[in-house]
């Protein structure tokens, strides 16, 4: 099993060679030849791999997907992640909803709690390992340049790759976040991050802006040319790396084994897995998890106003030219959703079929008309794989979260919401009582000012007072990461017109 481009450059790389290059050469993610030669459901007892625990099932899933790193890189990796920064021994705990809510549902929804790390959003699943991973893959490749990451967030992805890169030797980490497009906390997170290594920029411009502006940088062949002469090499935390998306297949692997040891859902039962989607990341992996054995029934993609992946995954036809919408979702808040390229490539039959130059003619549409028809065959994959797309606005994502406190007193964030809410049109529509396995996102005090305004709660001053608030009136505890934030020092108040990365970065480097 190798790893190779999406866009035609055929050199097949192993694993450790992609996590460290993170986009590819062509400007193509790196997508796995084949998928690992394991059916988790039928080759491990769902007990004994629930009996492992989370680091058991991650040492697994990232062993089949990284056959080039050893056993003990794997388990260095995994031991140094999963620890004590969460906050939850089960790590990636599941919250089973007992009774009727107000949605009118039994008892098989089962909230998969992605929080519980150390900034408070799931991008912490991946974003605690992935500095192992890079690190490891730089010594196995022989790396010698100083690996520098470049990182575009609508929020949570930039605090998270912050956090997991701060002073790791070897390394230096910029992030670029929407300057008005991110939460209070979210930013307030980000500017307060200490460590020698660490370059935090606010774009004007909205997240698409902002990922387009350092994917134009990173896909710079010229300047990776140049930058490499002065013995750097530009890398990615964003989810265009695969060593995002490997660790995240884990959690999937995990909720199954979980509800399948204890009897929640039969032995080879299907589950369905509803995500709340933007970059297609997350939902991705859950579509990986299926290629290696996990029973999953429907892929249920979930998105706010910006809905161009319900339109896409109903009508085989990705158009971009629409409205920006800002929610109180903002780390939805997408129109060009980059990881749907490695399921493109997928469909398209992969190396076999030369899906690389399907994937060129769909990549040119979007960048130069907007838009694409991806055709017959990944019309025709969409539907084997069983996907469904729904979308909600914030009205309805807010009527699933007030009813979820207020029928059972759990508490979710607006990410999540948007997800219960096209769980219901789901079930309203189909009927289908398959068990089913709600990604949950972020904390709802990520988004406290949100939150609270949906519970009804007066205005709060601030989002830092509407934390409080929201903690006194529903009694949930409070992250530990979130707690003194307030009164954390702002060390990075920059903001940056998109033209601007490459100067922040040679402005860094000289200095
Ligand atoms: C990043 C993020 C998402 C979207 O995940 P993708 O992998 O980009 O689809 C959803 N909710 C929250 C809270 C996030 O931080």
């Amino acid at each position: 099993m190798d790893y190779i481009s999406t866009r035609g450059d055929r050199e097949r790389i192993s694993g450790a060679q992609a996590i460290v290059r993170g986009l590819a050469p062509d400007r193509g993610l790196y997508v796995p030849t084949s998928f690992p030669d394991i059916d988790v459901s039928a080759d491990f007892d769902a007990a004994a791999l629930a009996g492992g625990g989370y680091r058991g099932i991650a040492k697994l899933v990232l062993a089949a997907f990284l056959p080039d790193f050893t056993a003990q890189e794997i388990e260095a990796c995994v031991d140094g992640a999963y620890d004590r920064k969460f906050d939850a021994p089960d790590i990636a705990p599941l919250f089973s909803i007992t009774k009727d809510d107000a949605a009118g549902r039994p008892a098989d929804a089962h909230v998969l709690e992605l929080w519980h790390g150390p900034t408070a959003a799931f991008k912490d699943m991946a974003l605690t390992i992935l500095p192992y991973l890079m690190k490891t893959a730089a010594r196995k490749t022989g790396e010698d340049k100083k690996i520098v990451i470049l990182t575009a967030t609508s929020g949570d992805t930039g605090k998270a790759a912050l956090a997991g890169f701060a002073d790791v030797p070897g390394t230096e980490i910029f992030v670029y976040y929407p300057k008005d497009g991110v939460s209070a906390v979210q930013e307030r997170q980000m500017v307060t991050q200490e460590g020698g290594n660490v370059h935090v920029f606010g774009i004007r411009g909205n997240f698409d802006d902002a990922q387009t502006a350092v994917k134009n940088v990173s896909g710079d062949a010229a300047y990776g040319a140049a930058l490499a002469a002065r013995g750097v090499r530009l890398s990615s935390a964003n989810s265009i790396n695969i060593g995002r998306l490997v660790p995240q297949v884990a959690y999937y692997v995990s909720a199954w084994a979980r509800l399948a040891a204890s009897g929640a859902v039969g032995p080879g039962e299907p589950v369905n897995i509803c995500v709340p989607t933007g970059n297609f990341g997350n939902i991705l992996a859950a579509w990986y998890a299926k290629q290696i054995g996990v029973p999953v029934g429907r892929l249920i993609c979930a998105s706010n106003e910006n809905k161009v992946l319900t339109d896409f995954l109903r009508s085989g036809v990705y158009d971009r030219r629409r409205d920006f919408v800002l929610t109180d979702s903002p780390s939805m808040d997408i129109l060009i959703s980059s990881n749907l390229e490695r399921l493109l490539w997928h469909l398209s039959g992969g190396v076999a079929a030369g899906a690389d130059g399907d994937v060129r003619r769909m990549m040119g549409g979007l960048d130069a008309d907007g838009y694409y028809d991806a055709g017959e065959a990944v019309r025709q994959g969409l539907e084997d794989s069983r996907f469904y797309g729904g979308f909600a606005d914030m009205e309805r994502a807010h009527g699933a979260l007030a009813s979820l406190w207020q029928g059972q007193r759990y508490l979710i964030d607006t990410h999540t919401a948007v997800a219960c809410a096209v769980m219901r049109g789901y079930w309203k529509e189909t009927g289908d009582r398959t068990p089913v396995v709600i990604a949950s996102t972020a904390s709802p005090y990520k988004f406290a000012g949100s939150v609270a305004r949906v519970l009804g709660l007066a205005e709060a001053e601030d989002e830092f007072a509407a934390v409080r608030q929201l903690f006194e009136y529903t009694g949930v505890a409070v992250p530990e990461g979130l707690r003194d934030l307030e009164s954390k020092p702002v060390l990075h108040e920059q903001v940056i017109e998109r033209e601007g990365v490459r100067a922040t970065i040679d402005a860094a480097l000289a200095g």
